[in-house]
């Protein structure tokens, strides 16, 4: 049958009806629609759970609708009538599991049992967790070196559980912590950590509130954020200046009809959440900053040379920073040239954004992968902080830097110690309170995990959460040296193509969903806590009875491993489990900043941990905020490969209808695509110049010269309203193209967001 034609109309503006229809069509697919309201309602909420979708924030005073579309998905996704029972596993054996796309698997249901792989027969088959614990535990202590380990974490992970998790790995005796986080906004962590002396974002949600000028740069909250929406229209309507800087027009960064407003639904209305928008090349972000931060001096030369107020913040210059004048020399000697060919936005349009810039008093700057994801990622952070100072826009209200991360509790899990460089701090609290050595030296990120996993140095792999084979680079590289592993575990909520890459000794062990209650053996309900972009830490207490009787919880899965594998000499990992309020005791004993955690988290809304920069105190090696030093780069992938029209450069990103590597759907209503994921986005003029047409199915190659052939078969081509020489798609369909050597200077980040690829007409 003649595939339907993928491409259709996209909606006019983010939200609206196409969202309540969205919402709809998940509570349906869940089986479960009427209870699904009734979960929804809990969402966000103080004595509700917390959405595991992004980490956009709450509001203090939030209404009792405090979720997205995105959220229903993740939620409903979660809290699906689906089953992916021993029957399920009976029935289907893993090499035919492996021929299953993403969705189909995880559109299966919640998994039930924990499950054993029997080689035999190919089949994953049902076990006890005793026995599971106590196989995980002698294939671990059989390694000959803790190190030969990797234990991943998604950022889903409750701050209990991922605390725990580091607890037992250090007293196992390793910092081999490859994170979710080192795909996404690592960049934001190494770059503020620089130059602000933290590792997190300064501002508040209600700075939003106040900011005269909010940045939003190479970030799409219509799909990763999406109640971000309301507080961009909400900014543009009370007559700030929204400025974006995407290479892309994504439809919730234009106008959002806000299915909370029924008025405006009735009217078919909508409001504009920017107000200035540019589009530059991929990588161009550094230069566009350097560009106005060079038009800043200017304007303060001009501005001294007439005897004006002065445009520059002398007084938080001079008391809070350090390297002010190398920055200054180092922005006023790169050329108009270099900023214009790098950043594909003219001295005029950089100029508008200055001029925006200089006239406001209160600025906000939020980015996320589009900025996080290229090789001088960190360069460009660090610059975008600097632009910042020059006008003391950080630690005070309406203004600061916000990296907007992806998943719910990815900032939590660093916070609490997932970090494969131990931190000193904790290290020597951890030693002070359990009484034993912790490892020190630096273990693996995800990167140094692929590279160990490939040589054959790593010989086991649990993941706590996630789908670590789909969401790294060189996914078939990957998928191979994980099962010539001896051990793979994988806690999780539902199967996916990471659980079928079986070592010789394979589990999948299911845990308890964020909407389902953690009963504890007095059968009372357990809290946990996350930590959201704003470094707000609030709690988070199941609605629903688990998906089944056997499912665990994190902490439960990870303490049964850890006693099975260390005892409870150390620690009292049975008692843990019974009580997260013991697991916080401890987390605040060791980390001050979580002092009286229990009866903070118990507060609505639960407590903000302090963010030393935003009360402009700085933990920098010079004890100052640090002007950036770095050179802009010589060029750019886009720069470098302008002169051949045959190469271009992707960027990989996710479709609306999918969370990370969770596909909820086959739509993208935004982008106009349905029920299709096998696309690239294309400029019209740049497919015409290769003989090809929108529609036509084409082989994607990779470029990157080692030898090893990357090409992703068979993807149809979608004119869009892109710049020339770049292109898009899928992740993890096309994380293939993606080579694991190409990353981030020091952030180790994938280069997700400048992949050299060409294309061929598909000969399927
Ligand atoms: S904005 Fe993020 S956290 Fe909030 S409901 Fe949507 S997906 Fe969930």
């Amino acid at each position: 049958m003649a595939k339907k034609n993928p491409i259709g109309k996209s909606s006019k503006a983010a939200g609206g009806w196409g969202a309540l229809k969205s919402v709809g069509n998940q509570l349906l697919g869940s089986g479960k629609p009427v209870s699904g309201v009734r979960i929804m309602l809990k969402a966000n909420q103080p004595d509700g759970f917390d959405c595991p979708g992004c980490a956009w924030g709450d509001p203090e005073h939030g209404s009792s609708f405090e979720f997205c579309e995105n959220g229903v998905k993740a939620v409903s996704w979660e809290a699906t009538k689906g089953r992916t029972s021993p029957g399920f596993f009976a029935k289907y054996s893993v090499s035919e599991l492996r021929t299953w796309s993403d969705y189909e698997l995880e559109n299966q249901g919640r998994l039930t049992n924990p499950m054993r792989y029997n080689a035999q027969t190919d089949h994953y088959e049902p076990v006890s967790w005793g026995s599971a614990f106590a196989e995980i535990a002698k294939e671990l202590n059989s390694l000959e070196s803790p190190n030969q380990a990797e234990f991943y974490t998604s950022g889903r992970a409750s701050n209990e559980a991922a605390f725990l998790y580091q607890t037992f790995v250090r007293l196992y005796g390793t910092n081999n912590f490859p994170d979710c986080s080192n795909m996404c906004h690592e960049a934001s962590g190494v770059a503020l950590t620089e130059s602000i002396g933290i590792g997190k974002g300064t501002v508040l949600l209600e700075d939003f509130e106040k900011a005269d000028v909010i940045f939003v740069v190479g970030q799409n909250p219509g799909t990763n954020h999406p109640r971000m929406l309301a507080d961009l229209r909400k900014a543009t309507e009370r007559g700030a200046r929204v400025i974006v800087f995407n290479t892309l027009k994504e439809k919730g960064l234009h106008r959002f009809s806000d299915p909370q407003k029924k008025l405006e639904m009735i009217r078919g209305g909508s409001g504009s959440t920017s107000t200035d928008y540019y589009r530059p090349l991929l990588g161009g972000d550094m230069a566009i900053f350097r560009g106005m931060a060079k038009l800043v001096f200017a304007a303060e030369d001009a501005a001294q040379a007439a005897g004006k107020e002065p445009v520059l913040d002398h007084d938080f210059i001079r008391d809070h920073c350090s390297d002010f004048e190398a920055y200054k020399k180092l922005v006023q000697e790169t050329s108009w040239e270099h900023i214009e060919n790098q950043s594909g936005l003219t001295r005029e349009q950089i100029g508008e954004a200055a001029d925006l810039y200089i006239s406001a008093d209160k600025v906000i700057t939020a980015w996320a992968m589009g900025v996080t994801q290229h090789k001088h990622s960190v360069q460009t952070i660090r610059e975008i902080s600097s632009f910042m100072f020059l006008k003391g826009n950080i630690g005070r209200p309406g203004a600061g830097l916000c990296p907007v991360r992806g998943h719910s509790n990815v900032q939590g899990d660093r916070t609490v110690g997932i970090n494969e460089k131990a931190p000193a701090a904790l290290m020597d609290a951890m030693e002070r309170e359990l009484g034993v050595p912790m490892p020190r030296e630096r273990g693996h990120n995800v990167i140094d995990a692929i590279g160990a996993m490939m040589s054959g140095q790593a010989k086991a792999f649990i993941g706590l959460g996630g789908n670590f084979a789909r969401a790294t680079p060189d996914s078939p590289l990957i998928a191979d040296a994980m099962c010539k592993l001896n051990l793979t575990v994988n806690i999780a909520t539902k199967l996916n193509h990471g659980h079928l890459l079986t070592g010789k000794v394979s589990y999948i062990l299911p845990c308890l969903g964020r909407t389902e209650i953690d009963y504890n053996s007095k059968g009372e309900s357990q809290l946990v806590t996350v930590e959201d972009s704003m470094s707000m830490v609030h709690g988070s207490g199941g609605i629903n009875k688990p998906a089944s009787e056997v499912l665990k919880s994190e902490v439960k899965i990870i303490s049964g491993i850890a006693n099975a594998t260390l005892g409870n000499g150390v620690v009292d990992w049975h008692a843990m489990a019974e009580d997260n309020d013991k697991i916080r005791d401890l987390i605040a004993r060791v980390l001050p900043m979580f002092g009286d955690y229990n009866a903070q988290i118990r507060k609505p809304r639960g407590f903000r941990l302090r963010n030393s920069a935003a009360e402009r105190e700085w933990n920098t090696p010079s004890g100052k905020a640090t002007f950036s030093t770095d050179d802009l780069p010589e060029q750019t992938e886009w720069q470098r490969n302008q002169k051949d029209d045959q190469t271009f450069i992707l960027q990989t990103f996710r479709s609306h209808d999918q969370y990370n590597t969770t596909v909820y759907g086959l739509d993208d209503r935004y982008r106009g695509v349905y029920g299709e994921r096998e696309v690239v986005f294309i400029n019209p003029e740049d497919m015409k110049k290769l003989g090809f047409k929108a529609g036509d199915r084409v082989d994607i190659i990779g470029c990157y010269d080692d030898g090893i052939e990357r090409i992703a078969h068979n993807f149809m081509l979608v004119s869009y309203d892109i710049p020339y020489g770049c292109v898009a798609g899928y992740y993890p369909e096309l994380n293939i193209l993606v080579p694991h050597q190409t990353f981030g200077d020091k952030s180790f980040t994938p280069a997700s967001k400048s992949v050299e690829v060409r294309f061929r007409l598909s000969s399927k």
